[in-house]
């Protein structure tokens, strides 16, 4: 395990066990060692066949914890609490779920449920998001909060207003100047009394990737002048208790806690200010960034990592607002954290499998030692046979830089010379395979597996922004890895390749994967993706048209594997992802159809038979899963 470092970034919730397989530890460091859910043992039940008691779905699959949702949710909250308790806070923690992490129902209905006796809230960045928000707070504590962020227009603040009306605790963040008047106006049309939040615009700013989000020129957000001045509106409209909540949000993955400080402290004078303006203020909402781990590391240099635990967090936290409230005499707020990353990342796990494994055995000299070059020496003209035979003797010596530079000036010379017609396209043929063989990666360089997997479906942000996610074999890990490999997804996209990895001891995260030799196995080698459960599966594109895979609901139970799979939902057929891209399939079906019947009628054929089965070909392929069905992999490493 010290390979792909998972006490890193694993602890509390994943380990290896005596077996060689990945066990999650569903409630943390709290769990039993017979509480561990081998995770082998639930892909088999999955994939097992139902004739044997198995659910026969396929990988990729998703797997969902939610013990883990619900231990990250209650460490979130205990670690506030015990922050507050030591340093005499007077005032409560009471967080609010960003749901664009990862707006899948069953995880915002879980954090609902999870949190009610914490009245923990959601917050909403659109339309949609703001009605499933609504919808799944009917079952929250009435004191939960509902956050409304992001750019809005009337209808937004309308919904927003007309929730106020069955009591949900609503606040409209304003984050742009122009929001006043239409909450004004809306309000008063509705004759709904507003609640009402500023987000400010930092000063304060992180360097990560992540820190774009803050700083003076950041996206978002109302600069000390504009909050000045809606203070002013609405002090004259006799409103000014309407203002309530001061928000900000630094970026996520905030590194470390000298930077939470810095940005909290600002907030924290902000909302003192506010205060002693006139304003009704209740509460700070610190916004999102608590990061993840993903590295490993506990290091601050890096947006795969933070240098701090979340104990570290919630007190630099506490101790910023503390500090300043007291300062000025006001009352200490309820602070709310708007945290998903930290929240939602550890309770769903990403396994796919592993399809082949293309390793180059040859060295480069021994295979151009057994490429056929007749045809080249016979019809070389004299003058570049000096330039092949440096080739020849550079590769033999294992000299590959020269031996490149060779050969690469040599194949531009004979292509002059076809091009004047003394040479035939045989002998360029030849010359042009020599040249990819001399030039072909070195033998460090890492295997190729290829995986049965979309990256821009289920890994979008390692394409898009280059984040890392800890990737590794879930079983076979008390065998010795003998490969190193990059992964190469299904895609026809060359982009659609994982090629750095979290390093583990051996520092090897650019030198590929270590992976362990399956040739001639017939069981499938599985591999999981850790930490995915924030963003991923809402960023995540159609791309190839590679939908939404299977996705079951594992928690741990008293059971005889101590785990019970509570539900199993399919993934998007080729049906389901073709009519998101506007195409019938129903329409397609009887078009192919017709098209069997004329041409068998064309052909006065009358193989009914034939017909049916491609027919029958036709429609399971639409009600199958765009990905590869188990049978399709196979082994050649
Ligand atoms: N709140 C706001 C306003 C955000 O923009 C974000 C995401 O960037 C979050 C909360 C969630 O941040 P994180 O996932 O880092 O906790």
């Amino acid at each position: 395990s010290a390979l792909y470092r998972v006490e890193g970034w694993g602890a509390p919730y994943f380990v290896v066990n005596e077996n060689g397989n990945v066990a999650v530890r569903p409630h943390g460091s709290q769990t039993l060692p017979s509480e561990e859910i081998d995770v082998m043992k639930v892909v088999k039940k999955v994939v097992g066949s139902k004739s044997l008691g198995g659910l026969g779905m396929s990988a990729p699959l998703i797997i969902r914890f939610p013990d883990v949702l619900k231990h990250r949710l209650e460490s979130l909250q205990s670690a506030f609490d015990s922050a507050m308790r030591m340093q005499s806070y007077e005032s409560y923690f009471q967080g609010v779920y960003p749901v664009k992490c990862n707006q899948d129902r069953y995880v915002v209905e879980n954090i609902v449920e999870f949190g009610k006796p914490y009245a923990f809230g959601l917050e909403a960045g659109s339309k949609p998001e703001l009605l499933l928000a609504m919808a799944s707070m009917c079952k929250a504590s009435p004191k939960a909060l509902l956050v409304c962020n992001g750019y809005k227009d009337e209808e937004y603040i309308s919904l927003a207003l007309t929730a106020r009306r069955p009591n949900f605790n609503c606040v409209i963040v304003l984050e742009q100047e122009e929001e006043l008047d239409l909450v004004l106006n809306v309000s008063r049309k509705l004759s709904v009394r507003p609640v009402i939040g500023v987000r400010a615009k930092l000063r304060t700013k992180h360097g990560g990737h992540f820190g774009a989000t803050s700083g003076e020129k950041g996206k978002f957000g109302l600069t000390s002048l504009e909050i000045v001045g809606i203070v002013r509106k609405l002090q004259k409209l006799g409103m000014l208790d309407c203002l309530q909540l001061l928000h900000f949000h630094i970026g996520s993955q905030i590194p470390c806690v000298e930077v939470l400080n810095d940005g909290v402290s600002e907030a924290a004078y902000i909302y003192s200010e506010l205060a002693k303006l006139g304003a009704n203020m209740k509460i700070i909402d610190i916004g999102g960034g608590l990061g993840i781990d993903y590295e490993g590391t506990k290091s601050s240099c890096s947006d795969m990592s933070v240098s701090y635990s979340l104990d570290e967090y919630a007190a630099a936290v506490v101790k910023a607002v503390r500090v300043a409230c007291s300062q000025k005499g006001v009352k200490h707020p309820i602070i709310c954290s708007e945290s998903g990353r930290a929240l939602v990342s550890h309770h769903s796990l990403l396994i796919f499998d592993v399809v082949s494994v293309h390793e180059k055995k040859d060295s480069v000299s021994a295979a151009v030692a057994g490429m056929n070059l007749n045809p080249l020496v016979d019809g070389l003209p004299e003058e570049l046979m000096g330039e092949y035979q440096s080739v020849m003797a550079y590769t033999a010596m294992g000299d590959c830089r020269s031996s490149q530079i060779c050969a690469e000036h040599m194949k531009a010379r004979c292509l002059d010379l076809f091009k004047e017609g003394r040479l035939g396209l045989e002998q360029l043929a030849t010359v042009d395979g020599m040249c990819d063989l001399v030039s072909s990666p070195a033998a460090d360089t890492p295997a190729v597996c290829h995986v049965n997997l979309s990256i821009f479906k289920s890994i979008p942000d390692f394409w898009a922004i280059g984040q890392l996610f800890p990737v590794m074999p879930i079983h076979r890990l008390n065998e010795r890895p003998t490969v190193r490999a990059i992964l190469s997804d299904l895609t026809c996209d060359s982009d659609g390749k994982v090629d750095t990895f979290i390093s583990g001891d051996d520092g090897g995260g650019s030198r590929g994967l270590p992976l362990h030799p399956f040739e001639g196995r017939s069981e499938p080698y599985y591999l999981g993706m850790f930490l995915g459960g924030a963003y991923q599966e809402a960023l995540g594109g159609l791309h190839n048209l590679f939908g939404v895979p299977n996705v079951v609901h594992v928690v741990q139970s008293s059971g005889p594997h101590c785990f019970a799979i509570t539900r199993a939902l399919p993934g998007q057929t080729s049906a389901d992802v073709l009519r998101l891209m506007m195409h019938e399939p129903n329409m397609m079906f009887t078009s192919l159809k017709c098209r069997i019947e004329d041409s068998l009628q064309l052909a006065g054929d009358c193989d009914v038979e034939s017909a049916i089965s491609n027919l029958n070909t036709i429609a399971s392929t639409f009600n199958s899963l765009p990905y590869l069905s188990s049978s399709s992999s196979t082994s050649s490493f």
